[in-house]
């Protein structure tokens, strides 16, 4: 049985909520990632150790068993899910995603101006569809198919919130938080997809082979979560 954990996390909102529940997990990283330029990080435990990865890799290094255990946000699962391996957008993708941590709370939305100036309501969509800009091109289209709205959806890697100011989209899809970002760019939101959190994810082999480190983890952490 081995006896090494792996944990893969983001660096930033994420890493900063998770310190806490390695705290009563007995985990201490021993540098923080923002003043090292290492990716993997020692801890107190010399059982243990932390690989500092982008949010939408961590499932992929947790899928493959580069790292044993990730926290990842819903939207990350839920866009990583279409197109893991083995993927078909059920979810039946080789991760186990044992528990909702309730970290890095937020919700996906979509978002359009406040003012649609007079006679542009309506006039922006593009041969009936309207353009919808996002990072979250499955989530989006997901969630429009769903409405049974036909919407044209534009790949963007950040920034969202700019693509309606310069006529780019009509609406986006987007994670918000305190809503400051939308406001500070004259955007409202107009539908709620669904609530955000961040999930603790096990890789399905080391869910059998490290059980023994693996459950009371997971044990300890639902008791945390619990108690919220
Ligand atoms: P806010 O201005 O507080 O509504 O935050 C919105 C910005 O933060 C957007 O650019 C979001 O993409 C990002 N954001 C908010 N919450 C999260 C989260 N839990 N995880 C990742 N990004 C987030």
């Amino acid at each position: 049985m081995s006896s090494n954990i792996t944990i893969a996390i983001s660096k930033g909102r994420i890493f900063k909520d998770a310190l806490p529940l390695l705290a009563a997990l007995d985990i201490y990283p021993v540098e923080a990632p923002e003043t090292t330029r290492k990716l993997i990080l020692e801890t107190n435990r010399p059982d243990v150790k932390i690989i500092i990865v982008r949010t939408t890799d961590v499932p992929t290094y947790v899928e493959y068993g580069a790292a044993d255990i990730g926290i990842a946000g819903k939207d990350v699962l839920l866009e990583y899910s279409v197109n893991a391996s083995g993927g078909n957008g059920l979810g039946g993708y080789g991760l186990y995603e044992p528990l909702d941590l309730k970290i890095a709370q937020c919700k996906m939305v979509v978002a359009e101006p406040e003012k649609v100036e007079p006679g542009e309501t309506g006039n922006r969509e593009h041969g009936g569809r309207k353009r919808v800009a996002t990072k979250y091109v499955n989530i989006a289209r997901n969630y429009f198919a769903s409405q049974g709205k036909q919407v044209e959806i534009i790949k963007l890697y950040g920034s969202m919130e700019l693509a309606p100011v310069l006529g780019l989209a009509d609406q986006i899809v987007d994670l918000v938080d305190t809503g400051n970002t939308l406001k500070a760019n004259g955007l409202v939101v107009v539908e709620t997809i669904t609530d955000i959190s961040s999930r603790l994810i096990v890789n399905k082999a080391a869910m059998k082979m490290k059980n023994n480190l693996i459950k009371p983890m997971i044990e300890k952490l639902t008791e945390l979560v619990e108690e919220k």
